[in-house]
């Protein structure tokens, strides 16, 4: 089946609905998300968005503190236009009918670590929320935009697919849109499209522990990789330090991990290993007050010294309604998972939270190939650098879906057109998988092998073992997928072997500790300050 389109976008979090709205109402926009409308990363954001709005605040100050979260790696023009055009985004965000927190009639600015001002616009802890619902009601009211559910795409069209060329033309390679999925009827559609726009959000199911969704299986990061886009510093991945642990039962390895706030750690919360141990002195004079990747690494470092597998967070000393007030969804889950927190110590992990690489796009949102874009968490902007900044994520979705939406509106019918006779989806000879045991197995494999390897803490030992490892299951899965007809979870695994690579390679090229990147063997950031830039030669 062939549909043609001016516009694919590839993703309903906040960066494909966002730039989909922003697409010219006269251009066609197919937007294909692989679950319902609203299972995203975005739908869980909590805190809010970061942006100058108050006057007591500046350009300068959000600038200055972005750059220094990115610790020497960010792109000081991507910064710059970030924040200077966030505002005018926020204001969008409303006009379309977010709402957010108010107090006194105005905008409830809160503070979150590293901002030296008052400047996330939140709606009470459930920002996501609001924004991916005002968003997708929005959409409904569109005529020229077709959301089309449990579509997963499979991969982008390329040269590769067209004229099975090798890697001397990777330089000239063209998107002219994907191949899709119906997973309701197994049906490969074939999507053929001027401009294809990825917007499909993370990768944190590469993880053991991760708060991310079940969709956050880096799908677009792979896709891109596969087709020959060039991706950055796959290496900074942000752990969050606590997120609750409900247990290693492999049956239960996908389920996502609920936040622990660090507003906890603020009320007094005290950090203990297994045995009822304080420890976090041990490690900085701030104890469980140290910023989040030195609590991170304290933990991965007791946990990895004890062999256990989650500390205890206690707020059991504090008072009992003191702690209901301050955190009754907190409480709440807890209680739900059979945790009393007022009276019981609190069973936490840290989990894989957020990548800072990504596709290299530039200013504009373009990708490396020709009519490819991309825009949200799957994408190196240049504005996170090595460590990004508290709830400048969705900020950024915001800023470069709308340039990726502009730049497209400028060029669509304008450029001359130059689409091939693209070949619809060849899986004759391939069987329906029956062995799925072996998918189910190696999910739990890549997600053990890089907790245990590629995680807080890295070596080159470590990072050579997981090489080894996850190319062993590249190879086992390739040999699958070329013999089966296409199903949800195969794709998914190989992107999340996909991404495993990038990462690792990535991680081994970076002979240096810089932000989130912490290894043993290099210590100290270098004085040569570069970006890990990776190429696919092989296809
Ligand atoms: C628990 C939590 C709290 C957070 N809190 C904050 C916060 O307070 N502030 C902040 O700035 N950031 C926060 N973040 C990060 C932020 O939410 C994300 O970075 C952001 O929402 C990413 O938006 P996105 O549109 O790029 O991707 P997502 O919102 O993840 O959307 C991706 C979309 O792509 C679809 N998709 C993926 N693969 C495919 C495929 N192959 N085919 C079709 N569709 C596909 C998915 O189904 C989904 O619809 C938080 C993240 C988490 C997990």
């Amino acid at each position: 089946m062939e549909i043609n389109t001016d516009v694919l976008i590839i993703g309903s979090g906040i960066a494909g609905l966002y730039a989909a709205l922003k697409v010219d109402e006269n251009f066609r926009v197919i937007l294909v998300t692989k679950k319902n409308s609203a299972e995203s990363n975005t739908n869980l954001a909590q805190g809010g968005i970061a942006s100058v709005i108050d006057p007591k605040d500046s350009y300068e100050r959000h600038i200055e503190d972005t750059l220094i979260a990115g610790a020497g790696l960010c792109k000081k023009e991507a910064v710059e236009i970030l924040v200077t055009e966030g505002p005018e985004r926020i204001r969008d965000l409303m006009k379309i009918g977010a709402h957010f927190t108010f107090k006194d009639g105005k905008l409830d600015l809160a503070k979150e670590g590293g901002h030296s001002a008052h400047r996330i616009v939140h709606a009470a802890d459930l920002t996501g929320r609001e924004v991916e619902r005002a968003l997708l009601e929005a959409i409904s009211s569109r005529k020229n935009i077709e959301m089309m559910e449990n579509h997963i795409a499979i991969d982008l069209i390329t040269e590769h697919n067209v004229f099975h060329l090798k890697e001397q033309e990777i330089k000239n390679r063209h998107c002219w849109g994907a191949y899709v999925l119906d997973a309701k009827s197994g049906v490969v559609k074939t999507i053929k499209a001027q401009k294809t726009l990825l917007a499909t959000g993370g990768l944190g199911q590469v993880y053991l522990h991760t708060t991310n969704p079940l969709i956050a299986t880096g799908d677009g990061f792979a896709m891109a990789y596969r087709a020959g886009a060039k991706i950055g510093n796959m290496e900074f991945i942000q752990f969050h330090p606590t997120s609750f642990y409900s247990s290693s039962d492999y049956s239960n390895v996908t389920k996502p991990s609920f936040l622990i706030s660090e507003a906890v750690r603020g009320f007094g919360g005290i950090l203990r290993t297994k045995d009822g141990q304080e420890f976090m002195h041990k490690y900085d004079s701030r104890k469980e007050l140290a910023p989040r990747d030195i609590v991170a690494r304290a933990i991965d470092n007791e946990l990895k010294k004890r062999g256990d597998e989650f500390v205890y967070l206690d707020i059991t000393h504090k008072d009992k309604e003191q702690i209901k007030e301050h955190f009754p969804h907190i409480f709440k889950n807890c209680l739900e998972a059979g945790i009393d927190i007022t009276k019981e110590y609190i069973p936490v992990v840290p989990a894989a939270h957020y990548a800072c690489g990504g596709i290299v796009v530039d200013t504009c949102g373009r990708a490396s190939l020709k009519n490819l874009y991309a825009c949200g968490e799957v994408t190196m902007t240049g504005v996170h650098g090595a460590n990004r900044l508290a709830s400048n994520s969705l900020l950024e979705a915001l800023v470069y879906s709308f340039r990726a939406a502009s730049d497209m509106n400028s060029l669509i019918g304008k450029e001359a057109r130059e689409m091939p006779q693209i070949p619809s989806w060849d899986d004759s000879g391939t069987l329906t998988a029956d062995e799925k045991i072996m998918i189910t197995h190696s999910v739990k494999e890549v997600k053990q092998v890089m907790w245990d390897y590629v995680g807080i803490v890295r070596s080159d030992l470590r990072l050579d073992r997981a090489f080894h490892r996850i190319h062993n299951l590249y190879l086992e899965i390739e040999n699958m997928y070329k013999k089966t007809k296409v199903f949800e979870s195969i794709l998914e695994l190989r992107n999340l072997i996909t991404c495993s690579h990038m990462i690792i390679k990535s991680a081994k090229m970076r002979k240096e500790s810089r932000g989130l990147h912490y290894t043993l063997d290099y210590l100290k950031p270098s004085e040569e300050i570069h970006d890990t830039i990776i190429q696919n030669r092989i296809l």
